[in-house]
C-alpha cells in the first residue's frame, strides 16, 4: 500500500491544518466581520473520535504534521482531551497550535501536557487601543497568555503579524524588539482575499518585499535559516537569536511546495485556502465508514487538490472566511 499522499501535481501532503471551531472570541477585521453569527452548530461538528479517526487515516497515509486551529481553537471545550487523542496516533511528530491567545493563561499547561509542541500566536498590534480596534479585544490578555506559555516551556513561540499598509506596518521595528527580548519567532504575513473581510483588507495590502527591503536597512539580515513544515521563508537578525519568517502568497506564492490541507470543523477538507474545492468526510463517517475505506476516500479527496491560489486573477473566488478554516 502506497503510505504516501501525492497529489495531481507531484506535491506531497504531509500537513493538515485541524480546524476545531469555525467561533472566536475575538473579530479581527480581516477575517471575521464584527456582527457574525453564521457559525456551525454542534450537532455539524465532528466529534473528538470522528476527528481522530480522519487524522488516524491521513497519518496512516503519510501524514505527519497538524497544526490546530480554528476559528479560535481555545474556545473549544475540552480541547486538552482531544490534544490527548491525537498525541497518541503513532506516526505523527508534530502536534502544534494556532491560537489568539485570549484563553491561554488558562489552558497552557493542559495543553501543553497533553502534547502541543509549538504554537503560533496571532499578534498584529502592541499597542493596546490600535490592538482593539483591530480584533475588538482585550491586548492585555493575549501578553498575558504568551508570557504563561513561554513559562510552561512551549518551543518554539511564533508570532504571527498581518502585515496592513497605514494600519500596523509602523510597529514592525517594535515587534522585533518584543519578539528578540522575548526569544520568540517572528512571521510576517501579507493580507490575502479570503471572504469579504480579506477582499477589503487587501486595500490595506502591503508588499512583504518592501517589508523586508526596509528592514535591511535597520538590520543584518542572513537568509536560508529555520526550515519549517510551511510557507515562511526565515532570515536571521545578525547579532541575535531572532528568526523572521516572510509569508508572501501574494508578492511571492510558495504553492509549487505545497504540502498542506485544512480540515474543517464540520469534516469538509478543504484542498487549498485559496480555492473552494473540497471533499466531505462527515457524511461517510456519520454511515458508518470502515477504516479501510476511510484510507480510499482520504487519497481519492487529494486528487482534488488544485495547483495553486488565484488571488490575483481571481480575487472574488473565495467565500468563506478565514476563520472556516484558520489560516
Ligand atoms: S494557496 Fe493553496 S496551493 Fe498555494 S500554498 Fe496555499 S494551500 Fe497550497
Amino acid at each position: 500500500m502506497n503510505k504516501q499522499l501525492i497529489d495531481p501535481f507531484g506535491r506531497t501532503v504531509e500537513y493538515i491544518r485541524l480546524s476545531v471551531t469555525d467561533r472566536c472570541d475575538l473579530r479581527c477585521f480581516y477575517c471575521l466581520p464584527g456582527d457574525y453569527r453564521d457559525f456551525s452548530e454542534p450537532e455539524e461538528w465532528l466529534s473528538f473520535d470522528e476527528i481522530e479517526r480522519v487524522i488516524r487515516a491521513f497519518t496512516t497515509l503519510g501524514v505527519r504534521r497538524v497544526r490546530v486551529t480554528g476559528g479560535e481553537p481555545l474556545v473549544r471545550k475540552n480541547l486538552p482531551t482531544l490534544v490527548t487523542q491525537l498525541s497518541n496516533i503513532s506516526g505523527l511528530d508534530d502536534l502544534s497550535l494556532r491560537t489568539n491567545a485570549v484563553g491561554l493563561s488558562r489552558q497552557a499547561t493542559a495543553l501543553k501536557t497533553a502534547g502541543i509542541s509549538r504554537i503560533n500566536v496571532s499578534l498584529d498590534s502592541l499597542r493596546p487601543e490600535r490592538f482593539k480596534d483591530i480584533t475588538k479585544g482585550n491586548l492585555d490578555k493575549v501578553i498575558s497568555g504568551l508570557m504563561t506559555a513561554k513559562q510552561a516551556g512551549f518551543s518554539p513561540i511564533k508570532i504571527n503579524m498581518v502585515i496592513m499598509k497605514g494600519v500596523n506596518d509602523d510597529e514592525v521595528e517594535d515587534m522585533i524588539e518584543f519578539c528578540i527580548e522575548h526569544d520568540f519567532t517572528l512571521r510576517f504575513i501579507e493580507t490575502m482575499p479570503v471572504g469579504d473581510t480579506g477582499r477589503s483588507a487587501t486595500s490595506y495590502y502591503l508588499s512583504l518585499q518592501d517589508v523586508k527591503n526596509r528592514l535591511a536597512e535597520r538590520y543584518e539580515l542572513i537568509p536560508g535559516v529555520m526550515p519549517g513544515g510551511g510557507p515562511a521563508r526565515y532570515v536571521q537578525v545578525a547579532g541575535t537569536s531572532l528568526r523572521i519568517g516572510f509569508i508572501t502568497p501574494i508578492s511571492q506564492h510558495f504553492c509549487e511546495t505545497c504540502n498542506r490541507v485544512r480540515l474543517a470543523v464540520d469534516g469538509t477538507l478543504y484542498l487549498c485556502l485559496g480555492q473552494e474545492h473540497k471533499f466531505e468526510f462527515r457524511p461517510l463517517l456519520r454511515a458508518g465508514i470502515s477504516d479501510s475505506d476511510l484510507l480510499e476516500a482520504a487519497r481519492t479527496a487529494i486528487t482534488l487538490k488544485p495547483e495553486r491560489h488565484e488571488f490575483l486573477e481571481k480575487p472574488q473566488q473565495v467565500v468563506r472566511f478565514m476563520a472556516r478554516t484558520g489560516g
